[in-house]
Formats: C-alpha cells, sequence, structure tokens
C-alpha cells in the first residue's frame, strides 16, 4: 500500500457530484500536483486529505492508517494556503513556532526547532518582524515554515504561489522543491499553473471535471497526453483534423496532403475522421530540418515570443503553429510565403476525446 493512499474517493455537495471515483497512491518523499482548471474538483481532494471535507464514499490512509475518523488537527499534515494565512499579530518566530506550543512542546525545543525553521527558509535575520513588514514572498516562506514546524507525514500546498508576481513565484516554487527534496516530505500541491505542475512535480494529476484525465511524471503527461483535454491544457498543442486514408498503415490526409503515421491505426475505419495533435516545437522549416514527414502551409502570422520565433501556417482547414528557437541570423518566413514544415511521423500524436 501507498504512503498516502487515495481510494475509491466521491464527493457530493448536494446533488451535484464534484469528484468521480478517484484512486491514486502517493510514494513517500513524493512531490504529486494536481492540475486542472477551475471548478474541476482538485482543491476539495485536497481539503478531503486534510480532513476540511468529507468524503461522500471512499478511504483515505497515510502510512496504512485510516484517516475517516480523524479531525483535521488529528492528522499529522501541514498546510499552506494561497492567501497568506499567517497569525497578523503574531511576529515570524511566534508563528512559526505556534503548532508547537499547541502540541505541547518545551520552550528550547521550541527555540532550536524555530531556529532550524528558519534557516531552512533563509529568514533567520527576521525572526521579530510582523507579517505586515514582510513581503508576499517572506510570508508565504514563513507560512511553509509553520507548517514544516511539526514536522507533517504530508505536507498539502493550496496554490500558495498563485498571489505573487511571476518572477517571485518562478524563485519560490524552485525553492518549496528544494525544500521538499531536503526534508523527503510527501507533498500534494495545487495548482492551475501547467508550467508550474511540470517544473517542480514527481507525478502530475490533469484534473477534468472531477476525474482525473491522467496521472503521470510531467514527460509523459507532455510528450504523451492521454486525452484531448491533457493535450490542450498541458502545453500548447496543434490539433490537427485529419481524415483516415489507410488504417493498417496509418495513412490519412490533411486536407489534400497524404500523411502517413508512425503506427496502424487501431478501431477506426477509412473515411473516418482523426484528431492529430502535433506540439510547435516538433515542426521546423529549415533547409536542414530532418524528419520522415512533411505538409505544405501558407504562412498566416508570426509572433516574437522572446527565445521563440512562433509562426502559424494555413495548412487547408488546419492551422499549425511551428516554433524557431530565436538565434542569431535566423530569418522568420513572411506573411503569405508558401513553406515546407517537416517533422517526425512519431510526433504525430493520435488524440483520443
Ligand atoms: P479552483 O481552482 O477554482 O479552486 P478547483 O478545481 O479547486 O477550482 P474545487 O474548489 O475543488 O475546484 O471545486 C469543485 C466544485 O465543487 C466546484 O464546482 C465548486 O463550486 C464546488 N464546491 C466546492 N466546495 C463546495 C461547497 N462547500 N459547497 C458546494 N459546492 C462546492
Amino acid at each position: 500500500m501507498s504512503f498516502l493512499s487515495l481510494t475509491n474517493i466521491k464527493k457530493s455537495f448536494g446533488p451535484v457530484q464534484v469528484v468521480h471515483d478517484f484512486n491514486m497512491g502517493i510514494e513517500k518523499g513524493e512531490f504529486v500536483s494536481f492540475l486542472g482548471p477551475s471548478g474541476c474538483g482538485k482543491t476539495t481532494i485536497l481539503r478531503m486529505i486534510a480532513g476540511f471535507e468529507t468524503p461522500s464514499d471512499g478511504r483515505i490512509t497515510i502510512d496504512g492508517k485510516d484517516q475517516g475518523s480523524l479531525k483535521p488537527n488529528q492528522r499529522n499534515i501541514g498546510m499552506v494556503f494561497q492567501a497568506y494565512a499567517l497569525f497578523p499579530n503574531m511576529n515570524v518566530h511566534d508563528n512559526v513556532a505556534f503548532g508547537l506550543k499547541v502540541a505541547g512542546a518545551s520552550r528550547s525545543e521550541i527555540d532550536t526547532r524555530v531556529k532550524q525553521m528558519l534557516g531552512l527558509i533563509k529568514l533567520d535575520h527576521l525572526a521579530d518582524r510582523f507579517p505586515y513588514q514582510m513581503s508576499g514572498g517572506q510570508q508565504q516562506r514563513v507560512a511553509l515554515a509553520r507548517a514544516l514546524a511539526v514536522k507533517p507525514q504530508v505536507l498539502l500546498l493550496d496554490e500558495p504561489l498563485s498571489a505573487l508576481d511571476a518572477k517571485i513565484r518562478v524563485s519560490l516554487r524552485e525553492e518549496i522543491r528544494q525544500i521538499q527534496q531536503q526534508l523527503g516530505i510527501t507533498t500534494v500541491f495545487v495548482t492551475h499553473d501547467q508550467e508550474e505542475a511540470l517544473s517542480i512535480s514527481d507525478r502530475i494529476v490533469v484534473m477534468n471535471a472531477g476525474r482525473a484525465d491522467q496521472i503521470g511524471t510531467p514527460f509523459e503527461i507532455y510528450n504523451t497526453p492521454a486525452t484531448r483535454f491533457v493535450a490542450s491544457f498541458v502545453g500548447t498543442l496543434n490539433i490537427i483534423e485529419a481524415k483516415v486514408a489507410d488504417p493498417a498503415t496509418g495513412a490519412v490526409m490533411v486536407g489534400d496532403q497524404p500523411v502517413t503515421l508512425a503506427e496502424p491505426i487501431a478501431n477506426l475505419k477509412g473515411g473516418d475522421t482523426i484528431s492529430l495533435a502535433l506540439r510547435p516545437e516538433a515542426g521546423s522549416i529549415a533547409e536542414s530540418a530532418s524528419g520522415d514527414t512533411s505538409l505544405v502551409g501558407e504562412v498566416e502570422a508570426t509572433n516574437f515570443l522572446g527565445s521563440v520565433i512562433r509562426t502559424r501556417l494555413r495548412v487547408g482547414n488546419d492551422l499549425i503553429s511551428f516554433d524557431m528557437f530565436n538565434n542569431p541570423g535566423v530569418v522568420p518566413p513572411s506573411y503569405g510565403e508558401s513553406v515546407k514544415l517537416r517533422f517526425a511521423a512519431k510526433d504525430l500524436l493520435v488524440i483520443r476525446e
């Protein structure tokens, strides 16, 4: 059995079911992100682990122990919320010490642990500050130290970065990951930001309307999305509508251009419509580009995005974007130009609904 185990979890609010039969085992020391759009049920799952919500059905265990009968304060869990939930009338030291005091730790135990925690978040010098005297990022680091001070079995992070500036968000997410790995603490992180989830997780759960569409490593989620929803939610993706020509050989038509997929097409027949996905970074129009497959299209737009230039091609009824790295000397194609986009057949993914 996994360290944190969620078995057949269902949750309804009145007549509305917001979590449908969710199952997952999370290993000790793993960092798992729940990723999905607003309302998909990710926070509800986190709140059930914390004990703030009761599952309508199913079982949650931590280290083999059923959590069902335990109130939130009886569970050995640390939590950090989106809004800075520090006690405004307590300084940093007392905020971090709070849980230890409640647990009846001695003064010297508390002081040692608080020092250790402030060292971990590199805020030793701010022990006397009050929350209103600190930046949002500093407050969230204190909130993290407070959650970790009591040595929880599981750390729950509910969009802890979403109220911060973009730059701080990136540095703090790296710091959270570093601390998590240093302590080896099992962590569940909720976010609607795909870049955030991809960058720091061991595994990601992509939630769609109360269900897990896919559970996998960032590589698996990005490279082999299981559904159209995952494909479009994670990263930028071209969806190409094609017609099956010969399922046995993987031959399809994109508009009037023939393309052969890397594998035969299961469960479809000639004339059926098929959705294919191609990442913008998978194609190239360079003379030197390799790739066993190509499509010719007309340039509709080029967008300078900094490190890459994204060009949109019209291929029949489809629009296909591809990226060129912004190297010195790179020349993007002009509007209206006809170009040949080369890519590997294996990068053309068949998307199931
Ligand atoms: P967000 O990022 O906006 O918080 P989420 O994916 O975390 O979204 P949840 O907060 O888990 O979504 O909510 C899932 C669904 O359950 C939503 O439709 C929400 O309106 C509903 N919901 C959540 N809490 C309650 C509640 N206490 N009573 C009734 N409905 C609720």
